[in-house]
């Protein structure tokens, strides 16, 4: 018997084997079994390989902000052009 890291809830193991995973019936956090004798649950961390991915993100997303500021001069240059053009329409 063991409990639940999150809730306290009892858990019983006697169908796991060390290394499962299970949900907690009571608040649903994801549980590893690391030991069954005596019996051991932690909450299982299943994004820490997410975690590395999010930073290859982050760098892409740099590179995409330096775009967007090049874009928004132009942009500038472009609405300034608009209004000389409207003020010789006059
Ligand atoms: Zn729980």
């Amino acid at each position: 018997m063991s409990a639940c890291p999150s809730c306290r809830e009892r858990l019983e193991l006697d169908e796991n084997t060390e290394g499962d995973l299970l949900d907690c019936p009571s608040c649903g956090m994801s549980l590893q079994v690391v030991s069954v004798s005596p019996p051991e649950v932690v909450v299982y961390e299943e994004d820490k390989w997410e975690d590395e991915e999010e930073l290859e993100d982050d760098e892409d997303e740099e590179d995409k902000r330096d775009d967007e500021e090049e874009e928004l001069e132009d942009d500038e240059e472009w609405e300034t052009e608009e209004w000389e053009d409207l003020e010789e329409d006059k």
